[in-house]
């Protein structure tokens, strides 16, 4: 099998502390892949290359493929194996750390594909959805256990849910098992596709704004919107209520309950606090 004779080859050995769990199945890797829908017009930014499992199938398709990798021996093996294809680059750092705007060039969209390391999944969503410029799109593979999270609909929502759809529409792909990669992680995978929309539709001019709501709202989850509202944003819990009825909504829901919709018409409801 072509990862283990690699890492072997490299005398290497997969790090947990770098989420190294290597995608060896290539059919998951085609359709992860094929739910990009790529064309040779496509700019791609790879997180994670690893051992580049994905990376030259996308360069292959893709017009240009930039890939983010953290670990410089892997940076090295890249550098060596993708060689003769020049549509690739590959950048060595923390992709929490890259400015990317640097990497496509302005005015290009851009689609973002990975086998995220399961220790810097939510921040790595966010990395991008909350970019000055975001992706079209983003097809990853996460933890199942936060792709069912991600997905979730009223009743099961979380600050991670509302954070996404609020961005874009994300659908189950895939469901992957563990046994698709080398080492084998503890739990099954899932990928994803989060369609990103160009201006989100609600409170898409202050993200900053609907996001402090929120937040606040989420704070105490198992109090009631009345009391988490008032503690998180300096309001007395009768404004709160007040606000809320005048809008026709109920101060006792919980957070979880809310949709997208729901917490723009909260937004709405509730003043600016002071
Ligand atoms: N794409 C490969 C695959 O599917 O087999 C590897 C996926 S593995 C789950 C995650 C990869 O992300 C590893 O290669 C790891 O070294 C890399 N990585 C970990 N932390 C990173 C970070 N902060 N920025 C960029 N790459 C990172």
């Amino acid at each position: 099998m072509r990862i283990k004779a690699l890492l072997e080859k490299y005398n290497l050995r997969p790090s947990k502390g770098l989420g190294q769990n290597f995608l060896y199945d290539e059919g998951i890797a085609r359709k992860v892949i094929a739910a990009a829908d790529l064309t040779p017009a496509d700019h791609v930014i790879e997180v994670g290359p690893g051992l580049g499992i994905l990376t030259r199938p996308l360069a292959e398709q893709a017009g240009r493929v930039v890939a983010i990798e953290l670990d410089r021996c892997l940076v090295e093996i890249l550098r060596e194996t993708l060689d003769p294809l020049s549509n690739i680059e590959i950048v060595e750092g923390d992709v929490l750390r890259t400015d990317l705007v640097e990497l496509v060039p302005p005015g290009v969209p851009y689609k973002v594909i990975a086998n995220l390391p399961y220790y810097i999944t939510s921040a790595a969503i966010r990395h991008f959805l909350e970019a000055p410029r975001r992706p079209q799109l983003l097809v990853i593979m996460v933890q199942r256990e936060v792709a069912e999270r991600i997905l979730a609909a009223p009743g099961e929502m979380s600050l991670l849910s509302v954070g996404v759809q609020f961005y874009g529409q994300p659908r189950l792909v895939e469901r992957v098992s563990r046994g698709a990669f080398y080492p084998s992680p503890q739990v099954d995978s899932a990928v994803l596709r989060i369609d990103v929309y160009d201006h989100p539709p609600v409170w898409g001019d202050n993200p900053a704004r609907f996001f402090q709501v929120v937040r606040a709202g989420f704070s105490q989850r198992r109090k009631q919107l009345r009391n988490s509202l008032s503690a998180g944003l300096g309001l007395s819990a009768q404004e709160i209520t007040n606000a809320l009825r005048a809008h026709n909504l109920d101060e006792k829901l919980r957070p979880q309950t809310l949709s997208i919709e729901d917490w723009g018409k909260i937004c709405d409801a509730i003043p600016i606090s002071r």
